[in-house]
C-alpha cells in the first residue's frame, strides 16, 4: 500500500490550523508576485526598515568577527540587563537580569511559557478578540483554551465578571494583549485594577501578559498588569523588538517571569533553540539604548495613519469601526454587509466577506473569524497613507456592489 505523507503527523499537528494571518499576507505576497494589483492590508508587519542607527550599530559588530558563536541559551547578559533596567524603569516592574529570557520572538517566548505551564488539560483563559496564535499554542502543549469574550460596546475588552465566569478548577493561566492584536484596545491601569482583584480571589492562576504592541500606543500611557505587585509573583510578561523597532525579521523577543519559571524556558530554549541569533541580539541592545530616538517618529506615522484609515472607513455606510489606542490595526464591524449577494454568490460570513474583497478588488484582509470575532475584518495600517486610500475606496466599492 502507498503512504501518504499526512498519515505520519502527529494529531496535535494536523489539528493545528495554520497562522491565518501569515497565510493571507503569504498569499497576497504570491498574488502580487503573479503581476496582480494587490493592496495588502494584512501584514500585522511595519512597513518602515528597520532603523539605520540599529543597522549601523549590528554592521560594526560584524565586522568584529566577535559575534559567530553560540551566546548564551538565556541571551547575552548586556542585553538581559538592559531588558530588566527597561523593565524596572518603564513598567515598573522587580525584574532582574536573570529573570529575562531572551528568545527567537515574542511568539516563542509565548511557547516557552505555555511550554512551561501546562500540564495536559490545563484550562488558559484567552481574552477574546484573540491574536491567531493564542489558541494554537495552548492546544499544542497540551491545553484547553477557554475564551473571555469583550463586547463591541466595551471596546472589546472583557469586565471582571467575564474573567470570574471563565474560570474554573482547571484554569492555570490567562493569557492577553494589550494594546490588543486585532482591536487595538489597551487595558487602563483601572481595568487592570480591577481585572488583578479577581486573580487576588484565584491565588493558582498565572498571568501571561502579551505587551509586543506596548510603544505603539495612541494614548501615551501603557501598563504592565506585572506591576500590580499582589500579582507580580504570578506574572510572566512578554515583548519583543518586531513592532515598535521595525525588527520582525530579526527574530527577537523575550519574557520576563518569576526565577522558578524563567529557569524552566531557559531549560525548554537549551533543548530546542540554544537561543537566539547573536547578531538579532546585537540589534536588541542598540534598540534598547536608542529607545524613543527610533520607534517615536513611526508611532507617530502610524497615528496618523489611523486617523485617516478610520475617517475613510466612516464615511462607508453601515460599517462600525472602533477607534484603536494602539497597535496597528482597525477591526470594523461588516455585520450590515452579511447575508448580502454578488452574483450567484451570498457573503454570508466574514470569511466569504474576505475572499470577495480579494477576489474582486484585490485588497487582502484578515477575516475576524480567525481572531474570534464574526463581524469583523481586520485591516492592518502598517502600510502607506496611498495604499491605504486607495484600498479604502476600493472596498466602498466593492461593498457597493454588494446587493
Ligand atoms: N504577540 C502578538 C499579539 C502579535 O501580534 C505578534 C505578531 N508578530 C507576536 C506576539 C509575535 O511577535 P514576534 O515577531 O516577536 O514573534
Ligand atoms: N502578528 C502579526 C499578525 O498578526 C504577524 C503575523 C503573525 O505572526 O501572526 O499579523
Amino acid at each position: 500500500m502507498k503512504s501518504t505523507p499526512s498519515q505520519f503527523l502527529s494529531q496535535r499537528v494536523a489539528e493545528m490550523p495554520p497562522s491565518a494571518t501569515l497565510a493571507m499576507s503569504a498569499l497576497s505576497a504570491s498574488l502580487q508576485k503573479q503581476g496582480l494589483d494587490i493592496l495588502n492590508l494584512s501584514a500585522g508587519e511595519p512597513d518602515f526598515p528597520t532603523p539605520s542607527l540599529i543597522i549601523e550599530a549590528v554592521q560594526k559588530d560584524l565586522a568584529s568577527g566577535k559575534y559567530f558563536k553560540y551566546p548564551p541559551v538565556a541571551g547575552y547578559p548586556e542585553l538581559r540587563e538592559a531588558i530588566a533596567h527597561k523593565m524596572q524603569q518603564e513598567n515598573h516592574l522587580n525584574v532582574q537580569p536573570d529573570q529575562v529570557i531572551v528568545s527567537t520572538g515574542a511568539k516563542q517566548s509565548i511557547t516557552n511559557a505555555l511550554c512551561a505551564l501546562l500540564n495536559p488539560g490545563d484550562e488558559v483563559i484567552i481574552f477574546s478578540p484573540h491574536w491567531v496564535t493564542y489558541p494554537a499554542l495552548v492546544r499544542l502543549m497540551g491545553g484547553v483554551p477557554v475564551f473571555a469574550i469583550g463586547e463591541a460596546k466595551n471596546n472589546y475588552k472583557i469586565k471582571p465578571e467575564d474573567l470570574e465566569k471563565a474560570i474554573s478548577a482547571r484554569t492555570k493561566a490567562i493569557l492577553f494583549s494589550s494594546p490588543s492584536n486585532p482591536t487595538g484596545a489597551s487595558f487602563s491601569r483601572e481595568e487592570l485594577q480591577d481585572l488583578v482583584k479577581i486573580l487576588l480571589r484565584h491565588p493558582k492562576v498565572v498571568a501571561i501578559s502579551d505587551e509586543i504592541y506596548e510603544y505603539i500606543s495612541f494614548q501615551g500611557t501603557h501598563t504592565s498588569i506585572g506591576s500590580f505587585k499582589e500579582i507580580a509573583d504570578r506574572t510572566l510578561t512578554i515583548n519583543g523588538f518586531s513592532k515598535a523597532f521595525a525588527m520582525t525579521g530579526w527574530r527577537l523577543g523575550y519574557l520576563a517571569a518569576p526565577p522558578s519559571l524563567a529557569k524552566a524556558c531557559e531549560k525548554i530554549q537549551g533543548q530546542m533553540t540554544s537561543g537566539a541569533n547573536t547578531l538579532a541580539q546585537r540589534a536588541g541592545i542598540a534598540a534598547l539604548k536608542y529607545g524613543k530616538k527610533v520607534y517615536l517618529p513611526m508611532v507617530k506615522a502610524f497615528q496618523e495613519r489611523r486617523d485617516l484609515a478610520i475617517e475613510s472607513l466612516e464615511e462607508i455606510e453601515g460599517l462600525r469601526v472602533p477607534k484603536p489606542e494602539g497597535a496597528f490595526y482597525l477591526f470594523p464591524d461588516f455585520s450590515a454587509y452579511l447575508g448580502k449577494r454578488y452574483r450567484d454568490h451570498v457573503v454570508d460570513t466574514v470569511e466569504d466577506l474576505s475572499k470577495y474583497l480579494l477576489k474582486e478588488v484585490q485588497v487582502a484582509t484578515v477575516h475576524g473569524q480567525a481572531f474570534g470575532c464574526p463581524h469583523a475584518l481586520r485591516i492592518s495600517f502598517a502600510t502607506s497613507e496611498t495604499v491605504l486610500k486607495d484600498a479604502i475606496a476600493r472596498i466602498k466599492q466593492a461593498l457597493a456592489n454588494l446587493a
